[in-house]
């Protein structure tokens, strides 16, 4: 075809220039799973599988040196790869073994990988960066009086490492941690290793560990410091592990052992235990709350130790976070709008659990908290 109009010419060049707009990727964007509460939370096209995440440790004042691998599959096609993560510098991203473009936008690490990947195809990203921290108020790691904890609920796993933060999308993981030698690291999950560090390492030890269930990344926990892991075991054999200062452990016994018959009463009410083993993490550090990490409960010492707090209440506490082990951990909710799933049963059962051993009456701790409830609305 030959043009001859050249009023057709300057029609068609500007269908080609657009045409030569729209192959090229808008700008890269903060995405989400439009969770009501949290829209900027979650990414679409891909489910994670497993998430591996390295970290080495040298000081709480530190940022950690980080390697994340996450195995996903698309379910979609994609020309980009979000994830969320934020309070962490970026030194590399390998998308299916080759190197790849990325940049932030939001609290999103945005990712060109150098060939698109087709929908139902395996997405490995590794992920090289650190982990700061400093995060403070908004969550993610706590610093401890002697190394870290983890508290990433609701919407603070991506202020520790890259991941699909939304419970929507819960995977497997192993964490594998390197610190000084004389710090003992535990994670959620049972022990899969503890390696001393090489000749040219002597001072370091690594420690792995591994989820048997998949797990929403508002659960994860990783916690660092002078620890003693007590061992002991619950209903049918269950492998219970505390983690404690070491210098408090006799101290916190009493209350330690309070913890299987805890679980033989759950038991009792809603059916088995629905994971591979169960603890307490008590952390020197001012939290103002417990909060149920997946078969590590993350609670602040002080609690157990400030004698103003009555012991039904202690107790009470202990009974909500394992309960949520079956409502909130092994069951998720799919948007953070339906968060009254986990605090609704944890919370009838804790204080249940009052009214049964201690004579509080669970009708006079129902109408007390709505009592207070605009209140807690407000705040
Ligand atoms: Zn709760």
């Amino acid at each position: 075809m030959l043009l001859t109009s050249r009023r057709l010419r300057a029609a068609l060049l500007v269908a080609a220039s657009a045409t030569l707009v729209a192959a090229v990727l808008p700008g890269p964007e903060p995405l989400g799973i439009g969770d009501p509460l949290f829209p900027h939370l979650g990414n679409p096209g891909y489910d994670v599988l497993t998430y591996d995440i390295a970290f080495t440790y040298r000081a709480n004042s530190k940022p950690l040196d980080a390697v994340t691998k996450i195995d996903a599959r698309a379910t979609k096609h994609l020309e980009r790869i979000n994830l969320d993560f934020t309070s962490g510098t970026v030194r590399a991203v390998e998308v299916n073994g080759g190197s790849a473009e990325f940049t932030t936008a939001g609290e999103d690490l945005v990712i060109t990988p150098r060939q698109a990947v087709d929908a139902g195809s395996p997405l490995a990203i590794t992920v090289t960066h650190t982990s700061d921290p400093k995060g403070g108020e908004a969550g993610g790691w706590v610093r401890t009086a002697d190394g870290l904890a983890m508290a990433n609920q609701a919407d603070a796993a991506h202020r520790v490492f890259p991941c699909n933060d939304h419970p929507a999308d819960k995977a497997f993981f192993t964490f594998r941690v390197t610190a000084p030698t004389g710090l003992t690291a535990v994670a959620n999950g049972l022990p899969v290793a503890a390696v001393r560090g090489g000749a040219k390492a002597a001072a370091t030890r690594t420690w792995v560990y591994r989820t048997r269930h998949p797990m929403a990344t508002e659960l994860a926990q990783v916690s660092i410091g002078k620890s003693a892991v007590l061992r002991r075991e619950g209903p049918h054999g269950l492998p219970l592990r505390d983690v404690v200062p070491a210098a408090q452990r006799a101290r916190l016994e009493p209350w330690l052992r309070k913890t299987p018959a805890h679980i033989t009463w759950m038991e009792k009410k809603v059916g088995r235990y629905p994971f591979e083993t169960y603890g307490v993490l008590l952390a020197q550090a001012e939290t103002g709350f417990a909060l149920e990490t997946q078969t590590l409960s993350l609670f602040e010492m002080s609690m157990f130790t400030d004698t103003r707090y009555p012991k039904w209440y202690v107790e009470s506490v202990m009974v909500h976070e394992l309960a949520h082990q079956w409502f909130g951990n092994s069951v998720t909710p799919r948007t953070w709008s339906d968060l009254w799933l986990n605090e609704g049963h944890a919370t009838w059962y804790g204080s249940l659990y009052a009214e049964e051993h201690a004579k509080q009456s669970l009708e006079d701790q129902m109408r007390e908290a709505y009592t207070q409830s605009d209140g807690w609305r407000a705040a």
